[in-house]
């Protein structure tokens, strides 16, 4: 059997460790081709090593590049693009993903993604890229790769809803007025999922589900108004898909992304691999179902809206989250202060035009401009 080529973008982070540790277990089928990080030169150079990678690329070095390697702003797009490259998991934090997701597609090659702020900010550019050539998109995040299961290829018309699960994040029951001044600490503390930090800030808002929401309705065409959340903590099941008769499949499993990220790398094949713990009903019991609390968690609301009114409204959503989420992190805004910032970026820029890939990039750095000048930053 030939090996599938892969490409790791963002290979040092939360998901690309994992999807190291994946390609690790599967030598016969996967052959890792590129990798690459922002700045973590000795993090990548030991993923480098494990995998014996012929390409190896990063951004903005943190120290001397060993001989050798690629650097600089094009790294991505490089990578995403190279020949023998089959697969690329698409593992950037944030917008700076985009480019090397539309490389990819363009380039013919199946991008297993789990950078969500891809089709956030240009969903339909992304969609129609994969539709345009030989390439296309394999959700690695965990819910997005539930539906998938679960659609198993069914055609649209037979879907009458899909329920995507939220563990609720470590402030699931805290109240409106605790939550505002929420520390640095409390958020990182998620009760389900090791991520990274963004990623975290964004469970514990829920903008990590507006995301979401939005992903699914450019993934498998579903209208916004047949896409529903439901807090589900023990984060067993991954989502659900309602079919037009009734019936409604689920995917469950513990809450780990080497799942996904192997899924999103073999779909529709699945492989035999015992690296993820083995599920246990009984140990898993019980599993529990709650509504959203929109007046606590207003980020999901706002970035649902953004997706519905489309043009570069998500972008600015997504940018405006970008910003604040990173001047949380520095300790310069409060928690209550993200969904304030994002609220504040749709109202003055949601209506900016979103058509082009250059369109939407003028509203992401207006987003950040505004975000900055709002936190006086
Ligand atoms: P991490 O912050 O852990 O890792 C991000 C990776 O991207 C690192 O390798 C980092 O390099 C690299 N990177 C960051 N900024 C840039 C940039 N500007 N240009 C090039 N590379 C960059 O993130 P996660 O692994 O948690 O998340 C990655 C993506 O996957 C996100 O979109 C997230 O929403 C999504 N996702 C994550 C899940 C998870 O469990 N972690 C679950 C589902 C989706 P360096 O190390 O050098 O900084
Ligand atoms: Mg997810």
């Amino acid at each position: 059997m030939t090996r599938a080529g892969v490409a790791i973008l963002g290979a040092t982070g939360s998901i690309g460790r994992s999807a190291v540790r994946v390609l690790k277990r599967h030598p016969e089928r996967f052959a890792a081709r590129a990798l690459t990080a922002h700045s973590a030169l000795d993090d990548l150079a030991k993923c480098a090593a494990a995998l014996d990678v012929p390409w190896v690329g990063i951004v903005e070095p943190s120290g001397e590049v060993p001989a050798g390697w690629c650097q600089g702003p094009s790294v991505l797009t490089t990578a995403a693009t190279l020949p023998g490259v089959d697969i690329v998991l698409n593992a950037v934090v944030g917008a700076a993903g985009l480019d090397a997701t539309l490389a990819a597609l363009g380039a013919g090659k199946r991008v297993a993604l789990a950078n969500k702020e891809s089709l956030v900010v240009a969903g339909q550019l992304v969609m129609d890229a994969a539709r345009a050539g030989q390439g296309s998109v394999v959700p690695v995040d965990s819910e997005h790769s539930a539906i998938l299961q679960c659609l198993a290829g069914r055609p649209g018309t037979e879907v009458r809803r899909l329920i995507l699960t939220a563990s609720g994040g470590p402030f699931r029951t805290w109240d409106a007025e605790r939550l505002r001044a929420a520390t640095l600490a409390d958020a990182l503390q998620h009760p389900t999922w090791q991520m990274g930090r963004k990623i975290t800030v964004d469970s514990a808002t829920l903008a990590n589900k507006a995301m979401e929401v939005i992903e699914a309705h450019f993934l498998f065409g579903v209208p916004y108004e047949n896409i529903e959340v439901v807090v589900h903590p023990q984060s067993i099941v991954h989502s659900m898909v309602e079919f037009v008769d009734g019936s409604v499949l689920a995917q469950l499993g513990v809450p780990s992304m080497e799942l996904p990220i192997l899924y999103a790398l073999t779909h529709p094949d699945r492989l035999d691999d015992t690296g993820v713990p083995r599920f246990d009903p009984v140990g898993a019991s019980p599993l529990t179902f709650e509504p959203v609390r929109h007046d606590a968690f207003p980020a999901l609301q706002l970035g649902v809206g953004a997706g519905r009114r489309g043009g570069a409204a998500p972008a600015v959503f997504n940018a405006a989250n970008e910003q604040a989420v990173a001047l949380f992190l520095d300790g310069r805004i409060q928690f209550g202060g993200i969904p304030l910032a994002i609220s504040a970026a749709l109202d003055a820029l949601g209506g900016m035009p979103g058509s082009t890939r250059d369109q939407l990039m003028a509203a992401d750095a207006a987003a950040r401009d505004l975000v900055r000048e709002h936190c006086r930053c």
